[in-house]
This record gives C-alpha cells, sequence and structure tokens, in this order.
C-alpha cells in the first residue's frame, strides 16, 4: 500500500455570515475528494475551519454587543457543528484566532521581511469595509462605490508595510506556464494570467485602522500595526500542519489541492503562491475554483430570503441525495442553480430509476428465484465486462481534476448497461426455460453494483455502505484494489435484501422559497410600478453647514435641513466639483429614506441626487426655489 501524502483544504469559513449552500458545495467537494484518497490508500489530511479576523468582524460583534472573540466563537461553532452532522472527516479545524495559528503567522511575517519582501510605506486607497479590500479609482462604481458589493467605499490613508508581490511577477507566470493545471479549471488559469501580466503591484499587508487581528513580532516594536487579514488566513493552510512551530504535520505540505470559490481564486492563485515562494517553500499542486449557485435561477439573498440553508435540505431529502445533487448537477468551475424540483428529479430518475432500481432487481430475483444465494461463471458477459473495465479505467483522473459530474456520469453508465442487460435478457421469461443464464446474470449485475458501490462511496457514503452490505461485500483500500484496480470478478453471491434506498418523491417537502413574482416582471421588462418608486422618499433640503473631512478628497460633512426636529448629516463625494460657497444656503434634492452609513467615520444620513458625465458631477436642484422637506413626485 503506497504512503503517499495528500492535503486538500477547504476555503476557511469568514464568521460573518452563516452557512449557506456554497460552503456546503465547496466542504462536501473537500470531503468527496479527501474520501477517495483514503479508499486509494492514501495518508490524506483534510483541513476546514473559520477565518476570523479583520474590521468587519470588529464591527458586526460591536453591533451585537459582543466582543470579536465571543462573536467568532459563536459563528465558527455553527460551521463546526454543521460539519459534524454532515459527517464531514476534516482531520483538523482550524480557527485562525488559535494562538498556534497566530504563532506561525508571525514567524512567516518575520521570515518574509528578514528576507527583504517586506518593507515599510504609506498606503492610500478607496477602502470597502465591507469586503475589507482597496480599489483603484478605476474599479469603482460611479467614483465611489465598492466593485464588488457595490457600498460606499471610503479614502483612507495609513502607514502600511508592503508585500514585494511586484518581485513575484515572472517567477509566477512562469509557474503558470510550466504547470498548466494548477489553476483549475482553464477558463480560470487564463483570467489569472491576463490579471498578473497587466502588472502586480506591492501588496499592502498590515493595517493600523483598526484592532481585531494579529500583531506584527514583538521584535518589530510596531503595536499599531495588524495583519492583513487574507495574509492571516491564508497562512492557515501551513500553520494547520504545525508551520512555526513544531511543523509536526508538514510532511503533508505541499497540498494536493486547494479548494476555493471562484471570488477568492485571486487571492489563492497570485498573492499565496507568492508568499510561498517568499518563504522558500514549493506551491500546492492545483488550486481549484468552483462557481456559485442560485436558487430557482435567482440569484440568493438574505433580503429576498430565498437563502438555501443546507440544513434545511438536508432535513427534508438526506445528506446523500444532496451530496449527490451537489456534484452530479454542475461541471466543476461553473455556476449552478439549485431548485427543488431538479433535485426531486435527480432523487427519482438517476437515484431511484437507475441505481435503487438495478439494486432492487438483483434483490427481488435473487430472493424469489435462487433464494439469495447465486453463484456462476460469467462467460457469457465478456463483452459487457470489457465495456465496463474501459468506463473504471477512466474514473480515477476525473476526481483529481474535480471533474465530480463526468466521474458520475460515467457510473451512471454502468448501471445503464446492467439495466439494458436485464431489459434484453428478459429474466422473468427465461427463468423457467434457462434458469442457469439468470443465474449468470444475476451473478455479473452483482459485480457491476460490487463496483459502483466502491466507486460512489466518497460521493454517497451511507447509501453505497448500505448497498455493500446488501452485496455482502464491504468497502475498503483493499477492496478498492481488489475489484477497482484489479477488476477483479466475484462468481458468487449470498446478498441481503434493504428496504429501497431512494424511494420515490411524490411532491416537495421543504418550504417553499420566497418568489417575488414582481421582482421577475420588472426583470424581464425593465418598468416599475408607481407604488415601487414611492418606496423611494426624496425630498428638498437646504444645505445649512459644508465642512471639510481630513484626509478626504473627495468628501464633504454636509448640515442639511429637510424641514425635520434637527437637520441631517449627510457625507457627499462632491468636493472635486463644488466649493464650500456654491453649497451653502443652496437647495439640493435628498433620499430621505436611506439605511444610514459611515463613510470614514462619519454617519451619513441620506443621499444627495446628483448626474454625472465625462464634463464631472451636478447636483439636482428644484428649478424654483421650493418649501425644504417637500416631496418629490
Ligand atoms: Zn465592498
Amino acid at each position: 500500500m503506497s504512503c503517499k501524502k495528500v492535503y486538500i483544504t477547504t476555503p476557511i469559513y469568514y464568521v460573518n455570515d452563516s452557512a449557506h449552500i456554497g460552503h456546503a458545495y465547496t466542504t462536501i467537494i473537500a470531503d468527496t475528494i479527501a474520501r477517495y484518497s483514503k479508499l486509494l490508500g492514501y495518508d490524506t489530511f483534510l483541513l476546514t475551519g473559520t477565518d476570523e479576523h479583520g474590521q468587519k468582524i470588529e464591527q458586526s460583534a460591536k453591533k451585537k454587543g459582543k466582543s470579536p472573540k465571543e462573536y467568532a466563537d459563536e459563528i465558527s461553532k455553527t460551521f463546526k457543528d454543521l460539519w459534524d452532522d454532515f459527517g464531514i472527516e476534516y482531520d483538523y479545524f482550524i480557527r485562525t484566532t488559535d494562538d498556534k495559528h497566530k504563532q506561525g503567522v508571525k514567524f512567516a511575517f518575520q521570515k518574509m521581511f528578514e528576507k527583504g519582501d517586506i518593507y515599510k510605506g504609506k498606503y492610500s486607497g478607496n477602502y470597502c469595509v465591507s469586503c475589507e479590500s482597496f480599489f483603484t479609482d478605476t474599479q469603482l462604481i460611479d467614483g465611489s462605490g465598492c466593485p464588488d458589493c457595490g457600498k460606499e467605499t471610503s479614502i483612507i490613508e495609513e502607514e502600511s508595510y508592503f508585500f514585494r508581490l511586484s518581485k513575484y511577477q515572472d517567477r509566477l507566470l512562469e509557474h503558470y506556464k510550466n504547470n498548466p493545471d494548477f489553476i483549475l479549471p482553464a477558463s480560470k488559469r487564463n483570467e489569472v494570467i491576463a490579471f498578473v501580466e497587466s502588472g502586480l503591484k506591492d501588496l499592502s499587508i498590515t493595517r493600523t485602522s483598526f484592532d481585531w487581528g494579529i500583531k506584527l513580532p514583538e521584535n518589530m516594536n510596531e503595536p499599531k500595526h495588524v495583519m492583513y487579514v487574507w495574509l492571516d488566513a491564508l497562512l492557515n493552510y501551513l500553520t494547520a500542519l504545525g508551520y512555526g512551530g513544531n511543523g509536526e504535520k508538514m510532511d503533508y505540505w505541499p497540498a494536493k489541492i486547494h479548494i476555493v470559490g471562484k471570488d477568492i481564486l485571486r487571492f489563492h492563485a497570485i498573492y499565496w503562491p507568492a508568499f510561498l515562494m517568499s518563504l522558500d517553500l514549493p506551491l500546492p499542486h492545483h488550486i481549484g475554483a468552483h462557481g456559485w449557485w442560485t436558487r430557482d435561477g435567482q440569484k440568493m439573498s438574505k433580503s429576498i430570503g430565498n437563502v438555501v440553508k443546507p440544513r434545511e435540505v438536508v432535513e427534508a431529502y438526506g445528506l446523500d441525495t444532496f451530496r449527490y445533487f451537489l456534484l452530479r448537477e454542475v461541471p466543476f468551475g461553473q455556476d449552478g442553480d439549485f431548485s427543488e424540483k431538479a433535485l426531486i428529479n435527480r432523487i427519482n430518475g438517476d437515484l431511484g430509476n437507475s441505481l435503487g432500481n438495478l439494486l432492487n432487481r438483483v434483490i427481488g430475483m435473487g430472493g424469489k428465484y435462487f433464494n439469495y444465494k447465486f453463484s456462476s461463471d460469467l462467460s457469457l458477459f465478456q463483452n459487457e465486462l470489457e465495456k465496463v473495465d474501459d468506463i473504471v479505467s477512466k474514473l480515477e483522473s476525473y476526481i483529481f481534476q474535480m471533474q465530480t459530474h463526468r466521474y458520475l456520469e460515467e457510473i451512471w453508465e454502468i448501471l445503464a448497461i446492467g439495466n439494458r442487460t436485464i431489459q434484453s435478457s428478459e429474466p422473468w421469461v427465461k427463468i423457467k426455460s434457462n434458469p442457469d443464464e439468470v443465474e449468470a446474470l444475476l451473478v455479473f449485475v452483482s459485480n457491476l453494483l460490487v463496483r459502483v458501490s466502491i466507486l460512489l462511496y466518497p460521493v454517497m457514503p451511507n447509501s453505497s455502505k448500505k448497498m455493500a452490505e446488501a452485496l455482502g461485500i464491504e468497502i475498503s483500500p483493499e477492496n478498492y484494489d481488489r475489484f477497482i484496480r484489479n477488476r477483479e470478478l466475484l462468481n458468487s453471491f449470498e446478498i441481503t435484501k434493504i428496504p429501497a434506498l431512494f424511494p420515490k418523491v411524490d411532491k416537495p417537502k421543504m418550504g417553499q422559497a420566497p418568489k417575488r413574482e414582481e421582482k421577475r416582471e420588472i426583470a424581464e421588462e425593465g418598468l416599475i410600478t408607481i407604488d415601487k418608486f414611492f418606496e423611494v422618499k426624496i425630498r428638498v433640503g437646504e444645505i445649512l453647514e459644508v465642512e471639510e473631512i481630513p484626509k478626504s478628497k473627495k468628501l464633504y460633512r454636509l448640515q442639511v435641513n429637510l424641514g425635520e426636529e434637527r437637520p441631517r448629516q449627510i457625507v457627499a463625494g462632491i468636493k472635486e466639483f463644488y466649493k464650500k460657497e456654491e453649497l451653502l444656503n443652496t437647495l439640493v434634492c435628498v433620499v430621505a429614506n436611506l439605511k444610514p452609513a459611515k463613510l470614514m467615520g462619519h454617519i451619513s444620513e441620506g443621499m444627495l441626487l446628483a448626474v454625472r458625465d465625462s464634463q464631472g458631477l451636478s447636483l439636482i436642484r428644484p428649478e424654483h426655489r421650493r418649501e425644504v422637506g417637500s416631496p418629490i413626485s
């Protein structure tokens, strides 16, 4: 048996959100590859965990009246509990608030610093608090909106340490070229290469604007700085193995595969290998980026309330069917759509009609005609067996390329051969005239099911164990060797009757996701009703005060009278276009029922209407002076 070591990781999940179908998908792919690897006899280590630092966590905790650690503890536990309940066979659950992790991150920082890859400078940029990312001016939407989440960015200037990412540009490109399957799938690889070719800037890797993060090594004497959350987070793949500590598991490095969502591919395919080069460590074999999930063709969002909660699906339909659906429904790397209808179709079709039916036929006929015991040689089925061997020989490569949909399609081809052979042999007719042939047929089909039960184990561990038990075999690396690698065939079976594995589903079992029919109409026609328009309250206001915000090139802090008890404070990005005196005591139009937001530390309680084109920005104002507070209709 091989002692090859295989290290597989999920991303560590950010503790700002509870688990949704995307988290479950990543984790289940990782678990499937890990189970497969163990079946092959490899010494396998599966890592998952939670990412717990950063400004966003600090702020969310504050809103809930908790310390960041209390808040992180709570959410981290919900992830761990979910994976435990789902039977995910992770070997270690890392938390970035673990002392061991923090120690390892400081060690890495020190090493990169000593190598000359980290230097001190000044950073100024458009920062999105929600995404904890800086964006260039050209990336922003309408001059100030975050390109990822749409929220207002603010300009932050601070002292920062930088990582010399630019130094690694050529080595990265070289690596992508020499290792064509470093980034999977290929379509994503091209995006990354184009990005790196466009030029890499050095990366700001410390912050002084918040506190909830890993401090720099003590000997650097920089108490104000905390590490950029991505540097901290990416290093988890090393610290989990004891890097910077006792290093007890470092022989698992380099990782076989880091599985990530496509939104964080850039961090994993560019920053991470550059950090590793700086640390003189080998790079992972693959970075696999998967797509996103929609529900019933719609983007999932908390405000619509259509987020697919993995627990709800599993409670309604069972864990194995959910795993099967996720891995079968979408080609890896592409976006997938979850709908209850599609799930039910998979259960009744693939699982019930093909797989369940074939097993039931063997159990039914085997019981009725041969009292559950049958034996025969297989000379009658040589052609069919050759076809099956062909399929089996292709399967191993699919899993490590993460082509689970192809892997499952091929397995279903084996089932189709079984069902077709039964259909054409008509055993229910032949049992009188030629019982030996029927007995041989059952031995043949049982052998197919032995292979299928072993091959399906990584995807559907519980159902395939039950199948294997019914057939009288065990699922183990030894049996993988016998029945899959060496294509061994059994000449006799003693089978056991078991209840149907995939009973037919007649009607949906989950609560339906709220459907926004109205919203759909809008999307189709681009029209809204008048009621919809009046949901936005726009009022006329008078600007009473204009103040500059220190360090901000774009923002003014305004006090605007909307005819309410007190003026509203509005932070507006109009400084480049208006002098103070052009604004004082003039009228503006204000969106008055916008949720307050904080911009550069100042609360903003509304938004000014303006128009922007190539000549700049112009406020939208009433043509004639009107009473403050008047609604716009
Ligand atoms: Zn954002």
